[in-house]
């Protein structure tokens, strides 16, 4: 029986059907973006204060017991048709507390607790404040396909653009059988995770082994990763338009790898028309991780199925990509690479993440 009611300022959601299970009702609610904070709390039956100061008390109790703390009253009157004043409200309340709390004393500026009573149109109260993620509402700033793979970085990068409001698509390139299934369970297991903040999570996989093994033979071999990323961002892009996405999303970062630099991320994004999101573009690899084990997906990343096979990385890649050079030995390999890709795009699993 549970209803989300919409109260200046705050979203109330209430359990119609007796006590809250707040066990149940918390790691359900914390994942939502555009939230600040939730307060478990308690709607007064009656408005009186009476009825505050007696709930008041029993709440202090129940939650701190007979343990030495200090603490102090907040109270907060938008219903001015409640006759009493905040000031006094916390007053009274506070008082009342001292007389039948023997453990607790009263300080203003560093309490350990601070009670907060709100007099709307009931009255609520609480006393603790579980911080979460901010962020916008889901969904509230447009689409965004998500380059996503088995990594530590592009799931930390999905998650950091769905909570700026971007509704995430993720596309995921294998090339089996030079990568296992095992790798393909791990990016559909970050996407679940991923999918706990959103709702629901649409995931592409590309089959990419056939581009993947003709730009092996065919492009010089320290530039074989720019290439590979350059096609993978076109596939990428053209998933994007067919499902009305504006932008890609990347987990790159800079410096991190030899791709990484400015001049390969310059040739990389040569290739498509798109802007790229590069939400870990500035941060150090210890941050990236700090986020990942904050939002559940690092455990997962850390498994050591690799997403991309040891054939198709180049043992001295180059740093410095030189765009003009890379356009001339793609150019007569465009054909052949816009048929393949088509062919892997056509060949697409869709796989709904809930
Ligand atoms: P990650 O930790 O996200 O795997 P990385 O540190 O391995 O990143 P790169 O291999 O250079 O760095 O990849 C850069 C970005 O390219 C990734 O963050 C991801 O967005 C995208 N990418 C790389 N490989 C794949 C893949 N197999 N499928 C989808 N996207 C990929
Ligand atoms: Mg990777």
């Amino acid at each position: 029986n549970y209803y989300v009611v919409r109260e200046p300022g705050r979203l109330i959601v209430e359990d119609r059907g007796g006590e809250m299970d707040y066990d149940l009702v918390i790691p359900r609610v914390e994942p939502i973006f555009g939230l600040v904070a939730l307060c478990p709390g308690i709607r007064l039956q009656e408005m009186s204060m009476d009825a505050i100061k007696e709930e008041a008390l029993r709440h202090m109790q129940e939650l701190y017991g007979d343990k030495p703390m200090t603490f102090k009253v907040n109270a907060r009157r938008s219903n001015k048709g409640f006759g009493v004043a905040s000031m006094q409200i916390a007053a009274d309340v506070g008082e009342y507390i001292l007389d039948h709390m023997p453990n607790m004393t009263v300080n203003v500026k560093t309490p350990d607790v601070v009670l907060n009573i709100e007099v709307r149109n009931r009255i609520y109260m609480y006393s603790k404040i579980i911080k979460t993620y901010g962020g916008l509402p889901y969904g509230s700033s447009g689409k965004g396909v998500s380059l996503l793979s088995g990594g530590i970085d592009s799931p930390v990068a999905t998650w950091m653009m769905a909570k700026r409001g971007v509704e995430v698509e993720g596309v995921y390139f294998h090339s089996p059988p030079y990568t296992s299934e095992w790798a393909k369970q791990k990016v559909i297991d970050l996407a679940k995770r991923i999918a706990d903040f959103t709702g629901e999570f649409k995931l592409y996989v590309v089959s990419f082994t056939d581009l993947q093994l003709y730009l092996l033979e065919n492009v010089p071999h320290d530039k074989l990763t720019i290439h590979l990323k350059r096609a993978m961002m076109r596939a990428a892009e053209k998933i994007a338009e067919k499902d009305g996405a504006w932008s890609l999303i990347t987990g790159e970062s800079v410096g991190q790898v030899a791709s990484q630099t400015m001049q390969g991320i310059y040739a990389i994004n040569a290739v498509c028309n798109m802007p790229v999101l590069r939400p870990l573009a500035g941060m150090d690899k210890q941050e990236i991780v700090d986020i990942a084990e904050k939002i559940g997906t690092f455990e997962t990343s850390i498994q050591p199925f690799e997403d991309c096979c040891t054939i198709f990385v180049a043992k001295h890649p180059v740093t410095k990509g030189n765009l003009k050079r890379i356009k001339k030995s793609e150019e007569h390999l465009d054909d052949v690479i816009d048929d393949l890709m088509k062919k892997a795009i056509d060949s697409t699993e869709i796989i709904h993440v809930k």
